[in-house]
This record gives C-alpha cells, sequence and structure tokens, in this order.
C-alpha cells in the first residue's frame, strides 16, 4: 500500500503535479525508523526547463496586479495552512523526524506566519515622492523578477514559505528547490497556494540534489537566488550567482554564541540553552551551540543543565509526549556521532549522552560537553546536532573577544540581570539575529539572518522585502533643460 506521505509525483509546475520518471530516482527516509515511506526523482533538463519557463512567463501578469490582490491570496493560503495544520505537521514529522510536539507549533505554522504577515504587507510596498525644488524625484518599488529558492532539510515548510512570501509578495515568481533530504512538504505548500487562488506557474517545486540547484542559479533568466543552507555550499551559490550579478540571499550556517553571566536567572539561563542547542535534535542554524558560563555559577549551571536533559522523551516523534527526535538521515547522525568521538579525544568532559541512542531510527542522546577550550574541534565547526558545548569565563571584554573569534555570525544571545550589560554586551558582538535573556525566538515580524560567513541578506520582517524588489528612480523636471550646446 501507497504509505501516506508519498506525493502524488515529484515536481509541482504550473499549478500541477508533474512527474518525469527519468530523474535519478530520490528516495524519501523516515528518520524515525530509517524505512522508505516515499519516492521521488530529481528533475531532468526538461522538467528545469519547464519550471524556470513557467515562471518566467507567468510572473509579468502577477506584478501588474495590485499588492492587495496578491496578498489577499497568500492570506487565504495562510488560512488554509493554519486549518490543515495538523496533516501538515504529520507530514514534516515524516519528511524531518522531528517530533509532532515540534512541528505542531514550530513549522507549519511558521509558514502560515510568513503568508499572513507579507499578504498583509503587499498592499503597502510603495515608493517614495523626493521635492527637488519645482522637480521631485518619485521611487517605485518593483518585483526583481524569477526568484529561485533551494532549501535546507531541517525546516521544509518554514524555508518554502519564508522564501515564497516575502517573494510573491513583491510579484515575483519562485522556483523553489527542496533540499534532496526532505522533499515532500514544499509540495504541499506549491498545492496550498494554487488552491488558494495563487495562478499557475508562479511557485514551483522541483526536485533534485545540488547539481539541479546550480541548473536553477546560473540559468540566466533567474534575477534572484535565495539560499538556506551550509557555508561551504553559499559560497558557490554566490559565486555562481555572481556571474550573471543576480541578487542573493544567503542564509547559512553558524556556531554562535550563548553567554551567560554569573548573575543570570539559571533556570532561565538553563532553559535557554536548551533551547539553543536540543530544539530539532540541534538541527538549527542559529543555535548556541558555544556556551559561555562565567565561573562563579559554572558547577550550579552543569548541575540543573545535567539534570534538565534527563528529562528529554526520545521516543516515536508521532507521540505528542515525545520531546527529542532523531537526526534527519544516517548521514547527519554519522557526522554528529564523529565530532562526539572528536570532543572526547580531544579532551573534553562529557556531562551528559555521548552515544547514540539504540533504538529504532537516527537517535543521538542529548549531548553536553564542559571544560570545552577555543581551539577545540567542537568549539568551531557546525555540528549541526545535539552537541553543546560549555566553555568557561572570567571577565566580560574576555568573552566578547572570544565569542566573536569565528568566521560565523549568525546568532547570540547573553543572559544576565545587568540590562545595560546586556545590551553593551549584545552591541559588541557580531552577529546578525540576537537575543537577551532569550534564544532561538524567530517571529515573522524580526529579521533573520547572518553577518559574516552566515550569510548575505535577511528573512522575515519589512527588511526581507529590500531583498525581493528593487527601486526605481523617476526624475521629473518641470522647466527646460538646460544643456552645455
Ligand atoms: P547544504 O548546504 O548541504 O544544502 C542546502 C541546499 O543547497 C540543498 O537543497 C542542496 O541540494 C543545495 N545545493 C547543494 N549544492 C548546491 C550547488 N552547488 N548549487 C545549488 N544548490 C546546491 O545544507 P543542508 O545540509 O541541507 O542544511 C544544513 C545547513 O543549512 C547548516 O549549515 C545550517 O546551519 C544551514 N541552515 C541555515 C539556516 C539559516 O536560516 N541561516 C536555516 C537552516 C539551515
Amino acid at each position: 500500500m501507497t504509505h501516506p506521505a508519498q506525493p502524488k509525483a515529484s515536481h509541482f509546475i504550473n499549478g500541477a503535479y508533474v512527474e518525469d520518471i527519468a530523474g535519478t530516482p530520490i528516495p524519501v527516509i523516515y528518520a524515525a525508523t530509517g524505512e522508505q515511506i516515499a519516492k521521488v526523482h530529481a528533475a531532468t533538463p526538461a522538467i528545469v526547463e519547464q519550471a524556470l519557463a513557467t515562471a518566467k512567463a507567468a510572473q509579468k501578469e502577477w506584478a501588474s496586479t495590485t499588492g492587495t490582490e496578491r496578498g489577499r491570496i497568500l492570506r487565504r493560503a495562510a488560512d488554509m495552512i493554519r486549518e490543515r495544520n495538523h496533516e501538515l505537521s504529520v507530514l514534516e514529522t515524516y519528511d524531518t523526524g522531528k517530533p509532532l510536539q515540534e512541528t505542531l507549533v514550530a513549522d507549519a505554522t511558521s509558514g502560515a506566519d510568513a503568508l499572513e504577515y507579507f499578504g498583509g504587507l503587499a498592499g503597502s510596498l510603495t515608493g517614495e515622492h523626493i521635492p527637488m525644488g519645482e522637480d521631485w524625484v518619485y521611487t517605485v518599488r518593483e518585483a526583481l523578477g524569477l526568484c529561485v529558492g533551494i532549501g535546507a532539510w531541517n525546516y521544509p515548510t518554514q524555508i518554502a514559505c519564508w522564501k515564497g512570501a516575502p517573494a510573491l509578495a513583491c510579484g515575483n515568481s519562485m522556483v523553489f528547490k527542496p533540499s534532496e533530504t526532505t522533499p515532500l512538504c514544499a509540495l504541499k505548500v506549491a498545492e496550498i497556494l494554487h488552491e488558494a487562488g495563487l495562478p499557475a506557474g508562479l511557485y514551483n517545486v522541483i526536485q533534485g540534489m545540488g547539481e539541479v540547484g546550480g541548473a536553477l542559479v546560473t540559468d540566466p533568466r533567474v534575477d534572484k537566488v535565495s539560499l538556506t543552507g551550509s557555508v561551504p555550499t553559499g559560497k558557490k551559490v554566490y559565486a555562481a550567482a555572481a556571474a550573471n550579478m543576480k541578487h542573493v540571499t544567503m542564509e547559512l550556517g553558524g556556531k554562535s554564541p550563548l553567554i551567560i553571566f554569573d548573575d543570570a536567572d539559571i533556570e532561565n539561563a538553563v532553559g535557554g540553552a536548551i533551547n539553543g542547542n536540543f530544539y530539532s535534535s540541534g538541527q538549527v542554524c542559529s543555535n548556541g551551540t558555544r556556551v559561555f558560563v562565567q565561573k562563579g555559577i559554572k558547577e550550579k549551571f552543569l548541575k540543573r543543565l545535567a539534570e534538565r536533559t534527563q528529562n528529554a522523551i526520545l521516543g516515536d516523534p508521532m507521540d505528542e509526549a515525545t520531546s527529542f527526535g532523531p537526526m534527519v538521515s544516517e548521514n547527519q547522525m554519522n557526522i554528529v556521532l564523529g565530532y562526539i568521538e572528536k570532543g572526547k579525544e580531544e579532551g573534553a568532559r562529557l556531562i551528559s549522552g555521548g552515544e547514540r541512542a539504540y533504538m529504532d531510527g537516527y537517535f543521538i542522546q542529548p549531548t553536553i560537553f564542559a571544560d570545552v577550550t577555543d581551539d577545540m574541534t567542537i568549539a568551531r565547526e557546525e555540528i549541526f546536532g545535539p552537541v553543546m558545548a560549555v566553555l568557561d569565563f572570567d571577565t566580560e571584554e574576555e568573552v566578547i573577544e572570544r565569542a566573536n573569534d569565528t568566521e560565523f555570525g549568525l546568532s547570540a544571545g547573553v543572559f544576565t540581570k545587568d540590562l545595560s550589560r546586556g545590551h553593551r554586551v549584545i552591541g559588541k558582538l557580531e552577529a546578525g539575529s540576537c537575543f537577551i535573556n532569550s534564544y532561538n525566538d524567530a517571529p515573522v515580524e524580526a529579521p533573520f539572518g547572518g553577518v559574516k560567513a552566515s550569510g548575505v541578506g535577511r528573512e522575515n520582517s519589512k527588511e526581507a522585502i529590500n531583498y525581493y524588489s528593487q527601486v526605481k528612480s523617476v526624475y521629473v523636471r518641470m522647466g527646460d533643460v538646460e544643456a552645455a550646446f
């Protein structure tokens, strides 16, 4: 019998499901059991061509509709996603292995928030009037054209919406390629957008590996590329986009610092460290994986952290009591287990976890290392799994310098009761998305994105509009033109 997660076909182009079995088969593996639940095919050159041609053809007419009309469709899609939240959350769990406890509140709902927010903004994307004496300049905010979105595997519904919603609100069309590890959810987003009234051709989903992504990024018809992925992929995609001077948004990896001062509320700081390391089994780009703890509270902090981490419930992700799921794939599990071994070899002190959890699927125990030093591999490289590195520090100046000593700059957090110190420290940290006495909140109203190697551009909030539109300026002369001859 066909599994309920099996989509009707691999791709969604021009308002309909499309198949081409000549493409490389991509098995969809349910991470909680290791069983294959579905199969899609990578896009062949013919499918890539169909998607790009249809998106190019549909865009101009869409851009000529009013923002209010575009917004109405996006907001309708948001409502439909909320109505179907349970079904979409189950699909997200099949796609990623993340527990239903999380997907019910963090995935389809976050996608709906983006569609609602950008749907609301669409009607007010106006320009400026700039007086120049009797002349004036006016500006027009225009769509970029055809946008390509390329997703990572940790939040497949959310990423499809975080890119699609602002792109469509601004009058662009999109071809979205999900990660080959999680190909299912974006197809549903496309289906719902069209059920909500989106004209055919404006939001297309095609499957494939990096090769298909590469074909999209280098196509001269594409005006913008928005990638969520790792820094090495980001560098390749950014370089390829630069060849044709395309616009880019790069949402890449991180190794973010979470700084806990002696005066912090211990329970809140422990909660922040748990949210910033173990949510989605650590597969979150903005995670605060370098937890700097001031020496005065170190042992107290570690004790409560270890105690509370014991409360994680590993198990069937479809059971709403389960709070900690598997790694997305066997490959990712092996990468993370490799880092855990490195942590042990390089002399970090294991406080909790440190092993594969021996049950069906790709589970790793939530793992905490203490006495981590700045030079250890687990303190330098993005692990993308449930491995927290706790480092000690003495002074504010010292911790700021050490926190910034990384190529990454996605996020940063500070826990302290001294609010002037909180703002002062955050002000000096080289990161795009920051938190004071909290960690990993990502409301659609707030800009999200990194500095340094962690990326270019911002998603969400009004900021995202700047990355999916461009400004035309028009000088209007009222009098005669003076010329030299
Ligand atoms: P990845 O870089 O391996 O792949 C990301 C996407 O890029 C996939 O769809 C992949 O098929 C595609 N791709 C690979 N090579 C390509 C190429 N040459 N041209 C075009 N596309 C190509 O990342 P991943 O393993 O899927 O995801 C994990 C990474 O994503 C982590 O580094 C994580 O930090 C990052 N991430 C960042 C954010 C953010 O918003 N900043 C969010 C989630 C994940």
